[in-house]
């Protein structure tokens, strides 16, 4: 199971953000403590994604009870409110992040910059791209898809020293196109996300990932995070994703 995050913050505290920053896919900091605790209390164990994208690589699908945490956009609030967790409990997370503030002379409050990206890599956690500005690549002519994926990998890659090998599809969106320009860009994998659904070798690349509710005690959130049913929900899963395989832009 891949966790999606976005948004780590205390009760009440908005720090500056709005419903346009994608504010509404928000936990607090106890919250996101309380999944991590309550998934490893239920055996789950978490590992990090770029060992599940080797694993599968090998022929080895994601076992039932391995958890990756994920965040998407770079906020500095995770940097803030969801480093210090994950370090206290010793779990490693990918951090998909866009790159067009990271250019010289540009400064941006809400998103961590090139400081708080080299203490999470310093930390152990994997950075991965979100493209450079956050668009919806299916409507994005093959120039620019390009610059969008190729050039925020580079951005990271210039960065960050190391090589830079997951990504992740801006609102989750993707076609046929989009994720074959994806792997002539480089990538090894890709992130969606459409819900449950266990992954394979055959979803390297539009890796299937869920938003769990804050509380985890909701009867969707119980449904969700069982193994029998989360083999049920992949036929729903699968049928978005070719949904979105076929469509034309
Ligand atoms: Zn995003």
């Amino acid at each position: 199971m891949i966790l999606l995050y976005h948004h780590i913050l205390p009760e009440g505290d908005a720090a500056g953000l709005s419903d346009e920053d994608g504010l509404f896919f928000r936990h607090s900091p106890e919250a996101f403590r309380f999944h991590l605790e309550e998934l490893q209390r239920r055996g789950y164990r978490f590992g990090s994604l770029d060992g599940l994208v080797r694993q599968i690589d090998d022929g080895i699908a994601e076992d039932e009870r391995s958890a990756f945490v994920t965040f998407d956009d770079g906020w500095r609030n995770q940097y803030e409110h969801a480093l210090p967790i994950l370090r206290a409990l010793g779990i490693p997370a990918t951090f998909f992040v866009t790159t067009d503030h990271l250019r010289k002379g540009v400064s941006c409050t809400k998103r961590m910059g090139p400081a708080e990206l080299g203490a999470l890599v310093d930390a152990g956690m994997t950075i991965g791209s979100h493209t450079r500005t956050h668009p919806d690549l299916v409507r994005l002519d093959d120039t620019r898809l390009e610059e969008e994926l190729r050039g925020s990998r580079q951005d990271l890659e210039d960065l960050l020293g190391r090589p830079v090998t997951l990504f992740a599809y801006p609102g989750g969106s993707l076609s046929a196109r989009v994720v074959r320009a994806v792997r002539r860009a480089g990538y090894e994998a890709a992130c969606s996300s459409f819900g449950p659904a266990r992954n394979d070798a055959t979803s390297i690349f539009w890796l299937y990932r869920d938003v769990i509710s804050a509380s985890m005690q909701s009867p969707r959130d119980r449904y969700r995070l069982s193994p029998v049913a989360r083999q049920l929900l992949t036929f729903r899963v699968e049928r978005r994703l070719r949904a979105s395989l076929h469509r034309r832009a």
